[in-house]
Order: C-alpha cells, then sequence, then structure tokens
C-alpha cells in the first residue's frame, strides 16, 4: 500500500527538500503573500535544484524520477502552507500536457525551460460563462493558412499573470456534435499580439498565487502550436485531469493534517474555567473524530496513489477522495478555526490563513458536485 511506495532514497530526498524550503521558501512567504508574487529567482532556483519536473527525461532538462518525488514536493510545499507557489501545478499538471501530447519540436523547444523555471507554465480551460461545463467554452481557433486566430476570454487562470506560456482550451469547431468533439489545445507565448493578461484577481485565499484573466483578440499563433490533434483537446484534459485532482487532494490531505497539528498544540496550552480547552470531552471528540477522519484519509490517499503509480485507471477513485478529502479538509478547517476562539479569526494566527487556502480545494481541479457526477456515471447511474 501506499505508505510502501517510499524507499530510504525518497526519505533522503523529503529530509533534503525541507531543508530547502525552510531556508529558501518559509522565510520568504509572508512577503510573496503581501506581493501576491513568488519572484522569478525562486522558481529558478528551484529549478536548479531539480525540484522542477523531476520525472521528466534528462534530455528535455528532468532526472527521469519517478513521480513519487513530485508527490514528495507537493506534500512538503504543501505542509509549510506554500501550495500558492504553484511548482505543482506548472511541474504536475501542465507540463505533462507538453510532455505526452506535444511534437518533438514542441517538447524541445518548451521542456528545459519549464524544468529549470525559465518558462512558466498556465492551463486555460475556465471563461465567465464556463467552468465546470467545460465544453459550452466559447474561445474560437480559427484556421487562416498556417496560423490559428484566437478570440475570447479566461478567467481564474493560476500562474495566468507570470506565466510564459499558456495551454489553451479553444474551440476549433464549434459545430461539433457533440461539442466536446470540437475543443482543441492551442500553446500561446505570453508577448504574441493579441495575448493580453488582465487584473490579478483578489482572492480570499491563496495569496501567493496569481489568478488571472486572459484576454485573446485577434492573436495569431502558428499552426504548429496546436498541441496533439485537432479535435482532440478534451480527452487530453480528461486525460491528465486526474492527475490534476490528485495533486488536488494531497493539499487538502496534507492541509488538514497540519490543522489538526497545530490546533492539539493550541488546545493544551489555551485554558479557560481553569482547565486545558482540549481537556473539556466534546473538544476532545472533536478532535478525535477530526483525527479519524484525516487518517481515513491519508490511508485513502496512498492506496489511491499505489495505484496511480501502477498505471490503473483511477478516474472513480480519485473522483471519490477528491470530494471526500476536500471536505474532509474543509470541516477540519472549520472545527480547527472555532477551537482557537477569536484568535482563530485573526490573521496572525496561521489557522486563519488555512481556513482561507483551503476553500478553494473543492472548487478547482472540478467541484464536489462534479466529482460526484463522474462516480455516478461510473456507477452506471447518469
Ligand atoms: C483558486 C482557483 C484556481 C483556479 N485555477 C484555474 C486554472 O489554472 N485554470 C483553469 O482553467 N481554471 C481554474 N480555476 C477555475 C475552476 O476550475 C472553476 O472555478 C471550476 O471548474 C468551477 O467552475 P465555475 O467557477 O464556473 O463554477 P460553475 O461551473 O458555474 O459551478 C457553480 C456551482 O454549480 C455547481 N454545478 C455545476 N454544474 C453542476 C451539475 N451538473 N450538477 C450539480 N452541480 C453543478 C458547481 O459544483 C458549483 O457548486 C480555478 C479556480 C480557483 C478558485
Amino acid at each position: 500500500m501506499g505508505r510502501q511506495i517510499y524507499t530510504e532514497e525518497h526519505d533522503i530526498f523529503r529530509a533534503a527538500f525541507k531543508r530547502y524550503l525552510e531556508k529558501e521558501v518559509v522565510p520568504h512567504l509572508e512577503e510573496w503573500e503581501e506581493n501576491h508574487e513568488v519572484p522569478r529567482e525562486a522558481w529558478k532556483k528551484m529549478g536548479e535544484q531539480g525540484y522542477i519536473c523531476p520525472w521528466l527525461e534528462e534530455e528535455y532538462g528532468g532526472s527521469g524520477a519517478g513521480f513519487e518525488y513530485s508527490i514528495i514536493i507537493n506534500e512538503e510545499m504543501s505542509r509549510v502552507r506554500a501550495n500558492g507557489f504553484s511548482v505543482g501545478l506548472h511541474s504536475d499538471i501542465i507540463a505533462p500536457y507538453i510532455n505526452s501530447f506535444g511534437s518533438e519540436e514542441q517538447k524541445a523547444k518548451y521542456l528545459p525551460g519549464a524544468a529549470t523555471g525559465d518558462i512558466l507554465l498556465a492551463v486555460a480551460m475556465t471563461e465567465p460563462d464556463a467552468g465546470s461545463d467545460l465544453q459550452a467554452i466559447r474561445t474560437r481557433a480559427v484556421k487562416d493558412g498556417d496560423h490559428y486566430v484566437i478570440n475570447g476570454q479566461k478567467t481564474f487562470i493560476s500562474n495566468g499573470y507570470c506565466c510564459d506560456l499558456a495551454v489553451v482550451a479553444c474551440k476549433t469547431d464549434p459545430n461539433a456534435k457533440p461539442a466536446y468533439k470540437g475543443i482543441s489545445l492551442i500553446l500561446v507565448e505570453a508577448g504574441t499580439p493579441g495575448f493580453n493578461k488582465g487584473r490579478r484577481l483578489q482572492k480570499m485565499g491563496l495569496q501567493i498565487q496569481d489568478t488571472a484573466e486572459l484576454y485573446f483578440e485577434d492573436c495569431r499563433v502558428p499552426a504548429t502550436n496546436l498541441l496533439g490533434q485537432e479535435g482532440r483537446g478534451f480527452y487530453y484534459l480528461m486525460d491528465k485531469l486526474q492527475q490534476e485532482r490528485l495533486i488536488a487532494i494531497i493539499r487538502a490531505q496534507v492541509g488538514a493534517e497540519e490543522m489538526l497539528k497545530l490546533t492539539m498544540d493550541y488546545v493544551k496550552q489555551r485554558h479557560a474555567f481553569g482547565k486545558p480547552i482540549g481537556s473539556f470531552q466534546h473538544n476532545a471528540f472533536k478532535l478525535a473524530e477530526m483525527a479519524t477522519e484525516i487518517e481515513l484519509g491519508r490511508t485513502f490517499f496512498d492506496d489511491l496513489l499505489a495505484d496511480h503509480l501502477e498505471g490503473r485507471n483511477i478516474v472513480k477513485k480519485v473522483s471519490m477522495a477528491k470530494w471526500w478529502i476536500g471536505e474532509m479538509c474543509n470541516r477540519v478547517a472549520y472545527q480547527c478555526l472555532q477551537l482557537h476562539g477569536g484568535y482563530g479569526f485573526m490573521d496572525e494566527y496561521v489557522i486563519s490563513k488555512w481556513y482561507r487556502d483551503v476553500r478553494a480545494i473543492t472548487i478547482y481541479a472540478g467541484t464536489t458536485e462534479i466529482m460526484k457526477q463522474v462516480i455516478a456515471r461510473e456507477m452506471g447511474l447518469l
């Protein structure tokens, strides 16, 4: 099962990465949160150390390591609440699109820069009028000779403001039936005329991460920027969304574990009515319930991870874990903040930041409701 995935080498890697985070990331988190931005140098340092796209083949600048190393990186970044530094999104969600579906030329052009942190990546699916219902997107890419001309708008795009390259979901055939067969993925470089970045959106949490609107106005890109085949975009997205969900689940699971840890410390030292607040039976039972749910989540996650590493189909199971662990994490956030009393509402108490950060987990990478829809479909009900 899951935990047996890790060898001594993984443990050594984890310990080294934790030291790296303590030195290079944790001391800057507050400043990055205030600026809503992670500086380029921080990305490049990560790249120099081989912490970006470790799974990538050596010829493209990776180290050909197993996906377990990505999991360790994502887990440890979540543990220090550095999720908004979107290394996981860049490395394990977007770069795989180029690696799996890109031409040799596209891979050689973009992957080495992605691994060094010089080419930052975003994936642009969501539009103001189409989120869960992806096949309803309206961004159009019209073939014009050896170019595509793109028009449309995207929103809520993580790394949207800082990205150098965006994987953009476009309609190449608006009349396709079913509609999803008309979706293609096109690579658009920052700086291409007609590709404009809008404002960085103000959010309730994940303050480090830039989340932006993107606009395409008669944006001409070479037809060779098509990723894979025309009309296959939806299939590619559905394929890679499974790993994206796995990364979202790690954040939820680790978030719940960390929130419980810091609340345990708090309830032992905070006194009311002459006793530590954790010793009131109601609170002790709440903590016992949370510990149980967190343990269940960990076991489920590790089992799911083992399935993924063995190449099994995880569509149903990852959807189950995404909604259940995502919701569990939010229950834990609510209860842990409550146990902090008024201090939990104050910014200087980190539980308030956790509470705000984890709220998005049940929304991005497929909402809780959409996950249940996928499971019900897999059960032959819908
Ligand atoms: C922090 C953050 C980062 C993000 N990063 C990215 C990114 O990098 N790239 C990107 O493309 N997108 C990104 N998104 C967008 C995200 O994927 C969408 O917000 C999500 O898919 C939901 O779409 P929506 O917001 O349009 O909500 P809607 O689809 O409008 O849904 C609204 C509500 O209706 C429910 N609902 C919808 N359809 C059904 C149904 N059939 N049955 C039952 N309930 C339903 C939903 O579950 C939800 O509760 C990000 C979002 C956030 C919050």
